[in-house]
């Protein structure tokens, strides 16, 4: 049996699949039992930043397996507390502290909790920003755009939430008033299809936040961990994020997620308002660290920054119109439908994604790509065929 015919059998059918079953994988190379070789601008979503062999990041998760696979926040760990001070350490210096859960979503929902206890229990409404994504858990999905009309399914969502159109700088201070607890946004949201929010949208959400007393939450799920050629995205418009969210490239495979916050928030946390029984494990937390350590390291932020310049410069080509996004976080514009192109890419032995907009090819590489990885998708963009 196939690993497709597998997976139909025995797993509930919400995942439209790709025809490719990769069974190991080498730097960004993705190889199948056929020995089919795939160029992997995908990332697994976004999460293997420092691609699929990285020998550091097997290392210390195989070392942390053999000394000790488990121990929950009951006690503390100094590989926890390694990657506590390395997530903060590669963080803004107002992020202070850190608190570690399994997903992207989970780190959205706790964000979103601090922000009604900050509030005291006083406000009722958060602002999200039009065609954001942020998770599926009930706060995440009741601040992602849409979902109440495909996938929220619940009788009510747990809040009020409003929406601000995307980079509508003028509509931005009628959204917000006492009642509003937090403004939550992704910086570049990326299922939307790599929409950069522009500097001065970030600058207003977060003015109109501090006026009203809200926090204003980053979620960099996607756009985090250098990925934008910053360690995170919402640094790039010179704001102060009360909160950040991060999930995906933080373990580099390991699954985890975690949030940061200002000491600010950390003052009003009081033991039992946060918890999980995974979030911070120690096989996660040798992970966090290696990531965090690598970026800065390997100087994947300036990667990241480069290979974004020579995209710009080489890919608008072939079916490709225009380039959007930051860093490694890429949106490339199609004329013709952009499944069309991912379907022909893939053939050619190159993974890319879609995204909610059917016209973006999304691109999430590893950190790691080199130039002559860039130069194989320009020069297969340009000589895509696009029959059948
Ligand atoms: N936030 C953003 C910006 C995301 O892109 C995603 C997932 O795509 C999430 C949150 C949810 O993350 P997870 O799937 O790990 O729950």
């Amino acid at each position: 049996m196939s690993a497709a015919a597998l997976e139909s059998r025995y797993t509930l059918p919400v995942y439209p699949q790709l025809d490719f079953e990769p069974l190991r994988g080498e730097g960004a190379w993705l190889i199948d039992k056929q020995d089919r070789r795939v160029l992997d601008l995908y990332g697994g979503h976004a999460v293997a930043a420092l691609g699929y062999d990285h020998a550091g990041l097997i290392d210390s998760v195989r070392t942390q397996l053999e000394q000790l696979p488990f121990q929950s926040n009951a006690v503390a760990m100094q590989v926890r507390g390694d990657a506590a001070k390395a997530l903060v350490q590669l963080a803004p210096a107002h992020l202070t502290q850190a608190f570690f859960v399994n997903s992207g979503a989970e780190a959205n929902e706790n964000a979103l909790r601090l922000a009604f206890l900050a509030g005291a229990n006083h406000k009722r409404r958060i602002v999200a920003v039009s065609h954001a994504f942020h998770g599926r858990t009930a706060a995440a999905s009741a601040v992602t755009w849409g979902s109440d009309k495909r996938w929220f399914a619940f009788p009510q969502t747990p809040f009020e939430v409003s929406y601000v159109e995307r980079n509508a700088v003028d509509q931005v201070d009628a959204a917000f008033d006492d009642d509003v607890a937090a403004v939550i946004f992704e910086p570049v949201q990326g299922v939307a299809g790599a929409y950069d929010l522009s500097i001065e949208f970030m600058q207003a959400l977060a003015g109109a936040a501090r006026r009203v007393d809200a926090l204003v939450i980053a979620d960099e799920v996607q756009s985090g961990m250098g990925r934008s050629g910053k360690p995170f995205a919402f640094e790039w418009a010179g704001i102060d994020a009360d909160i950040v969210t991060a999930a995906k490239s933080l373990g580099g495979g390991i699954p985890c997620g975690a949030l940061l916050s200002t000491q600010r928030i950390a003052d009003i946390c009081q033991f039992g308002d946060l918890g999980t029984t995974f979030g911070g494990g120690p096989l996660a937390s040798a992970a966090i660290r290696t990531v965090c350590e690598a970026i800065t390291e390997h100087d994947l932020c300036a990667n990241a920054a480069a290979r974004e310049e020579q995209i710009r410069e080489t890919c608008v080509t072939g079916p490709v119109s225009a380039v959007q996004g930051r860093g490694l976080l890429i949106g490339l514009r199609t004329a013709v439908p952009a499944k069309r192109v991912r379907n022909a890419l893939l053939n050619d032995n190159i993974l890319t994604g879609t995204s909610a907009d059917p016209h973006i090819i999304r691109l999430l590489p590893p950190l790691t790509i080199g130039s002559a990885d860039i130069e194989r998708l320009a020069s297969t963009l340009a000589n895509l065929s696009l029959e059948s």
